[in-house]
């Protein structure tokens, strides 16, 4: 860090190139790349073509140039790099040239500051083996508490309403539950790293995001009240990605499913950790239908996957996550009780969709795959079938009231005995 916000990169190149790229957009983030300055190759001249694009006119194996991470922008966050006051997170994608595939690192940080990875280093190295999912937390006085059972490490940094322990405990239990949910024991240690948000807005008081085996969780201390139930329920959704999508190897854009079904998954995760009841989790599912009929739905899920970074109204979340609900409740009528939503990704995970293959096709192909459910996620993902859930919830012992301001949505009064059985599966008490 030659001044404070801004870092230096030394490179050596395992062959010699004369051209150097960076990613200049993530996830909806544009003009990252030029933040990289003053890039210099030894040996040779370099001259910058194009934001984040620069060519020497002789090849060169030393490399070297400045990144500036403090004028961070609101919007940016939690996508980018950054460092602000004596903190900072270092992703290497947006660090590192993009053809760059693996690499060795060192740091050499100001007095004081201590970094902290998901990625174990040895003496000070560390082997990346794939930088553009590498997280780097840096700063002064970070603390971390682990659970070698869990392969799981809280890094925290800044004040916070509770303990390092509680922290832990929070994520360890989510962490059970997804290793249970999918019957797939991660690969690698995961890190959950939690910092204060360096630029408050008055948008959201945290923003968090998941990047290879790492949960970022960037919040307002002074505004984390009820953190309990908050953490548990901001890492009952980060933490599924580090399954669902990062341990699948699915190509395209099936974000109706990993956001979506994720968003539903971790409130059924949420209620069984005991942060809200039944009855909250259906209040939670009527809020999501009004903001569902309050907005067009004109086009398929998978169309809405592929511009969800470009359009802030996608139906990826919300829809998403009511078609998860809707399939949960048929595939639990139909079966009899005998199969749930969860089953599938016991079996996404265990019967392993073969790598490289299109996400919508394998996670449509699985979710019909099971009995009476054939042509469901056909209708509701592939086509742009509308919801209706007025109409289809009382076949499950549900009504669904829309005629107020807000949807309410409750249990009947008069239940047959198979719909008794259905909700109470779901965690209803009569
Ligand atoms: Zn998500």
């Amino acid at each position: 860090m030659p001044v404070p916000g801004e870092i230096r990169v030394e490179a050596e190149l395992s062959r010699p190139t004369r051209s150097w790229s960076f990613r200049n957009a993530y996830a909806g983030v544009l003009g990252i790349a030029e933040r990289i300055g003053d890039f210099r190759a030894q040996d040779a001249s370099v001259k910058k073509i194009a934001t984040g694009e620069f060519r020497s006119d002789l090849d060169a194996t030393k490399i070297s140039y400045n990144v500036k991470l403090s004028e961070l922008r609101a919007t940016d966050l939690p996508h980018v790099s950054w460092l602000a006051y004596d903190r900072g997170l270092l992703m290497f994608a947006d660090l590192i040239p993009q053809d760059i595939e693996s690499l060795s690192a060192q740091f050499t940080l100001p007095t004081g500051w201590t970094a902290e990875s998901s990625i174990t280093g040895a003496n000070g190295r560390y082997e990346v083996s794939e930088p553009q999912k590498a997280v780097f937390f840096v700063g002064r006085s970070l603390r971390k508490i682990s659970s070698t059972t869990d392969g799981l490490d809280v890094v925290l940094n800044g004040s916070w309403p509770f303990k390092e322990p509680e922290a832990l405990k929070a994520a360890s239990d989510v962490m059970k539950k997804y290793l249970d949910l999918t019957g797939f024991k991660l690969p690698d240690k995961a890190a959950i790293m939690i910092a204060p948000l360096p630029v408050i807005s008055n948008k959201s008081e945290w923003k968090a995001e998941t990047r290879g085996s790492t949960v970022v969780l960037l919040a307002n201390p002074q505004k984390f009240d009820f953190w309990r139930s908050r953490l548990t329920i901001i890492l009952s959704h980060e933490m599924l990605h580090l399954w669902v999508p990062n341990s699948l190897k699915l190509e395209g854009d099936y974000d109706w499913f990993f956001e979506g079904f994720t968003q539903y998954t971790a409130l059924r995760t949420v209620q069984e950790l005991g942060s809200v009841d039944f009855q909250e989790t259906l209040n939670t599912l009527a809020r999501v239908y009004d903001v569902y009929i309050s907005r067009p739905d004109d086009v398929s899920l998978i169309e809405a996957s592929e511009t969800r970074w470009t359009n802030p109204s996608s139906n990826v979340y919300i829809k998403g996550m009511l078609v998860a609900f809707l399939y949960d409740l048929k595939i639990r009528k139909e079966s009899g009780g005998k199969l749930t939503l969860a089953d599938r990704y016991r079996e996404l995970f265990s019967l392993g969709v073969a790598a490289n293959t299109n996400g919508n096709e394998a996670i449509i192909a699985l979710l019909d795959s099971a009995p009476a459910m054939s042509g469901f996620a056909k209708s509701y993902v592939e086509n742009p079938t509308k919801l209706e859930l007025e109409q289809v919830l009382p076949a499950y012992g549900l009504t669904l009231d829309s005629s107020g301001k807000k949807s309410r949505l409750r249990v009947n009064r008069d239940l047959n005995a198979e719909q008794k059985q259905l909700l109470r599966s779901l965690g209803y008490r009569d």
